[in-house]
């Protein structure tokens, strides 16, 4: 395939391996490294790249692959952080959608700007975060969120949304429904609001708060805890691939859970502000046993049923084997169908 610009990236025959958090073995047909918005104009103005279908890949922290990906696929690489405007009652900063996440949480506490550390250890890009929503340890992205700019993977236009056009859900948002696969995000703004105030009111935060005797943290101290939870309850993918939760948390009615809690007691739920209840996927998996079990070379994580792992050499249809089971049994005893949090490509 021949270049529109000497300054498109193009590799052909690109192994994943590397690129997703999982270890998966792929192969992408034609992988473009995308390091500005202009790139993505290039792309879409080039004869060839420009009529492909495309897949956009951040940090592949996220994703399953199952198979060699024939679509392109655009390796985002934007780079670039800085402070965009300061109003008394809000820092608002902006990055390249390449940009690490945990980097920048890091880097904003590091400049004196609060309000990402409950969200600290997330991996993958920024460009990434708005497209599930992420969340952790009683903050979502859309709480931090001020607006992003992206392209328009037909148009090559650029574009900017709010919040409000973003659609934020659990986990959720427009990039998964209209726009997935059409508009590639370049850059974020995030609105870190001023007085800062902790958000403590997860559980294993307010065990640290119990144990330290600590009532009134900074930020950088809620920061060190939520990086000692995840790390003592998550594998870290560098030695154990995984791609963090595999589920989402199902949401039932206030009906249905009283059933479950007849039959089962200890299901760990929690009540939403609609009246439903969300359930721990991770207690349901628990219960049915597969908590250490395998199928193949994928596995469950001994310490956190809710994360599936690549014990070694594991290929993604063996991981789709092993989350499919897992949806089996957990639908067979609790009537509840159980949705993957990854996009299984
Ligand atoms: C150990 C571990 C822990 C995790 N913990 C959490 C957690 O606590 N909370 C949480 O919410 N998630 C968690 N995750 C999931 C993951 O980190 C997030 O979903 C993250 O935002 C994915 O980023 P990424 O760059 O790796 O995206 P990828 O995996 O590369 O892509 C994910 C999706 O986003 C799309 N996408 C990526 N970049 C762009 C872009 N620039 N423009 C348009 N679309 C894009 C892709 O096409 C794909 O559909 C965890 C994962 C792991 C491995």
């Amino acid at each position: 395939m021949s270049a529109a610009s000497p300054a498109l990236q193009i590799e052909q025959r690109a192994p994943l391996r590397e690129h997703n958090s999982f270890g998966l073995p792929a192969v992408a047909r034609t992988l473009v490294r995308v390091a500005s918005a202009a790139d993505v104009r290039r792309v879409v103005d080039h004869p060839e790249l420009g009529r492909a279908r495309k897949f956009v890949l951040g940090g592949g922290s996220n994703v399953v692959l199952t198979r060699d990906v024939a679509d392109v696929v655009l390796k985002i690489e934007i780079k670039g952080r800085r402070l965009a405007a300061e109003t008394p009652d809000a820092w608002i900063v902006e990055a390249g959608a390449g940009e690490n996440w945990h980097a920048l949480v890091a880097w904003t506490l590091d400049q004196g700007w609060p309000g990402l550390e409950n969200l600290a250890l997330i991996p993958g890009t920024v460009g990434a975060a708005p497209v599930q929503n992420i969340g952790a340890y009683g903050v979502e992205l859309a709480e931090r969120f001020e607006s992003l700019d992206g392209v328009d993977l037909v148009t090559g236009r650029g574009v900017t949304l709010d919040g409000a056009m973003c659609r934020f859900g659990y986990r959720d948002s427009v990039f998964k429904h209209e726009l997935a696969g059409k508009t590639v995000i370049t850059g974020v703004r995030l609105r870190l609001q001023r007085p800062w105030r902790p958000v403590l009111g997860y559980l294993e935060l307010e065990r640290k708060v119990a144990e330290t005797g600590n009532t009134h943290p900074d930020a950088r101290t809620v920061f060190d805890w939520v990086c000692a939870i995840r790390r003592h309850k998550l594998p870290d993918p560098a030695t154990l691939g995984n791609a963090g939760s595999f589920f989402k948390n199902p949401v039932v009615s206030a009906e249905q859970c009283r059933d479950i809690i007849g039959r089962d007691p200890e299901v760990v739920h929690y009540p939403l502000p609609d009246g439903r209840m969300k359930l721990a996927a991770g207690w349901l998996i628990d219960a049915c046993g597969w908590k250490g079990k395998s199928v193949g070379r994928a596995g469950v994580y001994e310490k956190q049923a809710l994360v599936l792992v690549n014990r070694g050499g594991a290929t993604g249809a063996e991981v789709v084997t092993l989350a499919r089971a897992i949806q089996e049994s957990v639908y067979g005893r609790f009537g509840i169908r159980l949705e993957p949090e990854p996009v299984i490509l």
